[in-house]
């Protein structure tokens, strides 16, 4: 089968946004053997829609359309699509229903075009929208599949994923290929080193596929194979994934789509620990990414963010003859880090602590270069660590690879 995305909004044309939606929804095809020809971009306008629509009926079978979906005069996909289909629209009650307590909850007066976002065209599957008013539309006309997204991102994903998708794979039918995949997650170990010690399994993969691919931090490998059922692709996965957990099992931390701060915080919940943070150059990123997690409270005590030596002396009791004078080891140090992360455990009462204390740039810092970065790591009974790393990229990145660094540090304390 074939299929067509078309991303509604002046928006994209003027370059004021970029259409993520499209690459989003691409990639999702490909996932269930969805061959994409052709991608369209059209503005908000009722004749060039309905073109655009025709056009993509006349050579997909199958075509998605995100944006459009709103409540403004400028939302037209649906009274294009319908008009064009000779469809009538009704109301969706449960929409509506949702559409009147919310705004009802909020204390605001709800708006005649607000009921828009409850219409669907005759004869359709409504597809539930999670994260927002506008209901999405599923329909089969004259031999073509169309559906209709949101085009806010966090409304169009969960769509795509939760309702799209399935309906689109029962369209399909025998061709929607059974393909499966896992995700390996890994920290503490850069892209290319991870490429580096796996090469020759990606340059000779077939089936899985080995596709790696970094966001700052954090490495993933996701591991794909076709199979007639989840056993028969299980076994696959299994060799292969074994086979990478020989060479760089140590850095695995799961086998699913999970960030490192949540497989910490589970751990620390199970062995019934608590965790305190000191940290300078992250600003607090550390602590964020924890209370991120839901349910961190019953593993994390809290955190100071000590800029200044002033901050690292007074709060965390680091003397100032560590940190200032001739031949003091200084604010970036092994030292500073041991210190703080002590005086983070002890003065907050966790059983661990984090500390992070580095050169984040542009500029260096008490003649130490960009990307020098100390994690130290405190645990009762212990003599406190530090962990010394040279990170790359620019401010952002440095400070983010040094929090999940931090992370990495404990998670490895921990399954120790
Ligand atoms: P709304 O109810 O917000 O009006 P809508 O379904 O009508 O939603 P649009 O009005 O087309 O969608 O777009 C709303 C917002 O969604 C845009 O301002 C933009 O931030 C985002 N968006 C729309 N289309 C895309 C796209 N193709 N890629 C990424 N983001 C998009
Ligand atoms: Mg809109």
């Amino acid at each position: 089968m074939k299929a067509e995305i078309i991303a509604v909004g002046t928006e994209l044309l003027l370059g004021q946004i970029v259409n993520t939606n499209a690459q989003y929804i691409a990639a999702g095809c490909a996932g269930i053997g969805l061959n994409v020809y052709y991608q369209t971009v059209v503005g908000d306008n009722r004749e060039r829609l309905k073109q655009s629509f025709g056009l993509a009926a006349s050579r997909a079978d199958v075509v998605i359309v995100t944006g459009g979906l709103g409540p403004t005069q400028d939302d037209l996909t649906k009274d294009a699509l319908a008009e064009l289909l000779g469809l009538p629209m009704s109301i969706h009650e449960p929409s509506m229903e949702k559409i009147v307590s919310v705004f009802r909850s909020r204390g605001l007066d709800m708006v005649k075009s607000n009921e828009r976002q409850a219409n669907v065209l005759a004869g359709c599957t409504p597809l539930a929208n999670d994260n927002g008013l506008a209901v999405g539309v599923a329909l089969t006309h004259a031999g073509t599949h169309y559906v209709l997204l949101p085009g806010p991102p966090k409304e169009m994903k969960p769509m795509f994923d939760r309702y799209a998708v399935p309906w689109i794979r029962a369209v399909m039918g025998e061709e929607a290929a059974p393909l499966h995949s896992k995700m390996l997650k890994f920290a503490g170990i850069g892209e290319s080193n991870l490429e580096h010690r796996l090469l020759d399994l990606i340059e000779s993969q077939q089936d899985p596929t080995i596709a790696p691919y970094a966001k700052e931090g954090e490495v993933s490998i996701r591991l794909t194979t076709r199979a007639a059922s989840a056993e028969e692709a299980e076994r696959k996965l299994a060799e292969t994934e074994r086979e990478i957990r020989s060479r760089v099992g140590e850095y695995l931390y799961a086998d699913r789509d999970v960030p490192l701060e949540h497989e910490l915080v589970a751990l620390l919940v199970r062995a019934g620990r608590t965790v305190a943070l000191a940290e300078s150059c992250t600003g607090g990123t550390v602590s964020e990414m924890i209370t991120a997690v839901p349910g961190s409270s019953a593993a994390y005590r809290g955190g100071i963010v000590c800029y200044t030596n002033d901050a690292k002396r007074e709060l965390l009791g680091v003397p100032a003859h560590v940190l200032e004078g001739e031949g003091a080891p200084g604010a970036v140090s092994a030292e500073t880090a041991s210190l703080l992360a002590e005086g983070a455990m002890q003065r907050i009462g966790a059983d661990y602590a984090l500390s992070v204390t580095g050169v984040a740039g542009p500029a260096e810092s008490e003649g130490k270069p960009v990307g020098l970065v100390y994690v130290g790591i405190a645990e009762r009974g212990k003599p406190p660590e530090a962990i010394p790393l040279q990170l790359s990229g620019n401010r952002d990145s440095i400070r983010l690879r040094a929090a999940k660094q931090a992370l990495y540090a404990l998670w490895r304390r921990l399954v120790r």
